[in-house]
């Protein structure tokens, strides 16, 4: 990559960098950080307010990841820290329970109508493994479909075909996964029900669950097919199989109800995280009553977490969820919308192959001429004009995810002057993206 490619420097990131890097893997604690798909210096962020975030160098960024989706009312919304703070003021961690999981359990199985039971845990991660488990335990099978593209966290036996960091990477398989974990891990192309009842035909009576995202949103933006989630459940039910709906990312974003909301296909259980964290580790899963009976202590299939519901984080997610009204999700369709055509009307300009999709106000760019209907098709993408635009993009301070696998997310805080920033700064963009070789 020639230096041009990066045409300012971010000292103070480079030198915190450095620093992690002696004592952390690769320097970061989550791998897509790294900047490893697009180069140069990840930004090291000192705070965030509204739509914007401010780096260790003192530069301001317009925030299009929003911490992955939790942060859907902007940085530091002060109806939430005053919750957090509040919270914090009576103790952090009791290891007993207390009323504000209560509420927000409360809260979500109020908005989500499948949703007649909730378990609290700390990362999206938990909430799907603890998930299957559940699917697992209550059917009493072993097999798992998933969806090639479709990322459910680094549970052990999911992390075949996932995307999100997985994808940027292009690992075939992740080392540490043994053959046993996978092995009852079918994994499929998405969006194709032909797949899925072949699968279920090969392995009579063995498949616990299909779990999928919701709306994928981790190999880019990539929604289901009309029909196709409410086939997967169909099939589900005529095979004794529970269907498994992963809202970790959709959850409380998509609509008040998440995915459910938009598209009202009933599962069996869902998962959730992010949005319902408030930007602290809280995460979920749920659903059916008779299959949540099953869970320890009220059932066999046991399940824990020291953190688990913790005061300070609930106190944070149910201060969000309660601020994120129809006015809300309105505010954030409705600037999402506004950028989704400034960069599609930039990228045309400078007559850049693409493809924007949406699922709702979750949206992301594909650099390529075909529609993207699932990981296959993702792959196609130029990801070289992605590394070109993201970079012209992050030089005038508008922030993407380091990655053309991964979903945009705007906030209720991004208004009219965020938005002529990034306006201000799509056509040296589209124009980088245009001139990108690979
Ligand atoms: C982010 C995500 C997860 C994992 O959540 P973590 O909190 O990062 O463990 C699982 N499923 C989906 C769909 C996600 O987007």
């Amino acid at each position: 990559m020639s230096e041009l490619a990066y045409p300012y420097e971010a000292p103070a990131s480079q030198a915190l960098f450095d620093r992690a890097a002696a004592v952390t893997p690769g320097g970061v604690n989550s791998p897509v950080r790294a900047f490893r798909a697009v180069g140069g210096t990840p930004r090291f962020m000192v705070s965030g307010t509204g739509p914007y975030l401010t780096d260790a160098d003192g530069r301001e960024y317009v925030d299009l990841v929003c911490s992955w989706g939790p942060m859907i009312l902007g940085h530091s919304h002060p109806e939430v820290i005053a919750a957090v703070q509040d919270a914090v003021s009576r103790g952090t961690s009791f290891g007993t329970p207390g009323e504000g999981e209560v509420a927000l359990a409360e809260e979500m199985v109020a908005r989500v109508a499948p949703l007649e039971q909730v378990r609290l845990v700390s990362s999206g991660t938990e909430a799907t493994m603890s998930a299957i488990r559940l699917a697992r335990g209550f059917t009493r099978r072993t097999k798992v479909i998933k969806f090639a593209g479709c990322y459910h966290g680094h549970v052990d036996s999911l992390l075949a075909a996932a995307g999100s960091g997985v994808a940027t990477f292009a690992l075939p398989d992740t080392p540490g996964v043994t053959g046993a974990q996978a092995g009852d891990t079918i994994v499929l192309p998405y969006n194709d029900l032909d797949a899925v009842r072949e699968a279920f035909r090969a392995h009579p009576g063995e498949v616990a669950c299909v779990i999928t995202e919701a709306s994928p949103g981790n190999m880019g933006v990539v929604p289901p097919a009309d029909g196709f989630n409410q086939g997967l459940k169909d099939i589900c039910s005529e095979n004794g199989a529970l269907y498994v709906s992963d809202e970790v990312m959709t959850g409380f974003r998509t609509s008040r109800a998440g995915w459910f909301g938009v598209d009202g296909v009933v599962p069996d259980l869902m998962t959730f995280g992010k949005v319902m964290g408030g930007g602290f580790p809280a995460a979920a899963f749920g659903g059916r009553a008779d299959v949540m009976a099953h869970l320890a202590p009220a059932g066999p299939v046991y399940q824990a977490g020291t953190l688990s519901g913790n005061p300070v984080a609930t106190a944070a997610g149910l201060a969000q969820l309660r601020l994120l009204d129809d006015a809300a999700y309105a505010k954030v369709d409705a600037v999402s919308k506004e950028i989704q055509g400034l960069v599609t009307g930039a990228l045309t300009k400078e007559g850049v192959g693409h493809r924007l999709q949406t699922a709702s106000n979750m949206f992301s760019v594909f650099f390529t001429d075909r529609p993207v209907r699932n990981y296959e098709d993702a792959k196609t993408q130029e990801s070289f004009r992605f590394t070109a635009f993201f970079h012209s993009l992050l030089a005038d301070g508008v922030y993407l995810p380091p990655s053309s696998f991964e979903s945009w997310f705007v906030s209720t805080a991004h208004d009219e002057r965020a938005v002529q920033r990034i306006a201000d700064a799509l056509p040296a963009a589209a124009r980088a993206a245009a001139e990108a070789t690979a």
